[in-house]
């Protein structure tokens, strides 16, 4: 099965108001409160894809209870580290075409939930499973977490995909202590990465870029282009993968839609071609529905089938 980890997972609620009025009474009538995080995104998804997935990460509180519950409501396993901090809520205000967000720090962790979730995450470490992890980390961890389980996770042959960004990814990369299998930057996180201001159009410079000694000991750096698609560096293959124009309703999430794709192409044994071509398949169909983290599978196909590899 695929094990998605989700170390700061949220109740994210949204508020559609006509008019956002500071300083003054706001009422509300039209509220959605969900399961949010990255790798929750990545756990509906494969859900959806019929693919067998457990989501885990650390919750706690009434929060916590609501994230499993709603986790429980869609048929997804979950398998969380409990504490007794309570998780953290998202609130996005949707007024007058625009969109203020509040977004809580959430718990702080020390070394005894960091040593506590490790032995957690070793029970998942089992031949056969694929991890991914998404998202940023809890304050009081640092890159150092996510080291170790893919120096865990590694040991035991257990693929990793890590989907994080900013200096979390960057340390994880720089500390060469233990590499992930794969990873995902959208355009603007492997920019940062790397300090360049690289555009989807300029291919060359994509394989230039991917060709940084930061990535020799990475099996899969996935660069996810938006409506472009994908250029992607295989070991030393690399590949402009393009994607059909579609109705595009809600692209939050795609990149999370990704990682679901990657991860259960890869569980599937499918080809090189076909992991990257169910990949791209993946976020386009989450880019054509209103819900973040929500794919249509009776449409896979017809987008699959659309879908372009083309060795570079
Ligand atoms: P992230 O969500 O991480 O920022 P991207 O924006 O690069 O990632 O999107 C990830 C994938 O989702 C793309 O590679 C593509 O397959 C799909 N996607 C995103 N935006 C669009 C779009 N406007 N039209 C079609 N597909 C899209």
């Amino acid at each position: 099965m695929i094990v998605s980890v989700t170390m700061n997972p949220s109740v994210d609620i949204s508020y559609h108001l006509d008019e956002f009025i500071l300083n003054e009474v706001n009422r509300v009538a039209h509220v959605s409160k969900t399961a949010g995080g990255k790798g929750l995104n990545v756990a509906r998804v494969i859900h959806l894809l019929d693919v067998p997935v457990t989501a885990t990460g650390i919750l706690g509180g009434t929060l916590g209870t609501f994230i499993e519950n709603q986790l429980d409501r869609d048929g997804i396993a979950h398998d969380f580290l409990k504490t007794n901090q309570e998780s953290r809520n998202c609130i996005a205000i949707l007024h007058e075409g625009k969109q203020t967000e509040i977004l809580e720090a959430g718990p702080h962790f020390s070394t005894k939930e960091k040593n506590e979730f490790l032995t957690h995450f070793g029970k998942f470490l089992k031949a056969g499973n694929i991890i991914t992890i998404s998202g940023s980390l809890p304050r009081g961890f640092d890159a150092s977490v996510y080291t170790e389980m893919i120096r865990l996770a590694s040991e035991q042959q257990i693929p990793v995909l890590l989907d994080c960004s900013g200096k979390v990814l960057e340390q994880v990369l720089k500390a060469k202590k233990a590499m992930p299998d794969l990873i995902k930057p959208n355009i603007d996180e492997l920019n940062q990465l790397l300090g360049k201001k690289l555009h989807a159009e300029n291919l060359d410079g994509l394989k230039t870029a991917l060709a940084d000694p930061l990535f020799a000991d990475i099996e899969w750096v996935v660069v996810s282009l938006g409506a472009k698609g994908a250029f992607v560096k295989h070991n030393d293959t690399y590949f402009q993968v393009k994607i059909p124009s579609v109705q595009v309703v809600n692209p939050v999430g795609s990149g999370d839609s990704v990682v679901a794709g990657l991860a259960a192409a890869m569980l599937q044994g499918k080809s090189v071609e076909d992991i990257m071509k169910t990949a791209m398949t993946t976020g386009v169909l989450n880019a054509m529905e209103t819900q973040t983290g929500y794919v249509n599978k009776a449409k896979f196909d017809l987008i699959f089938q659309q879908v372009e590899v083309i060795e570079m």
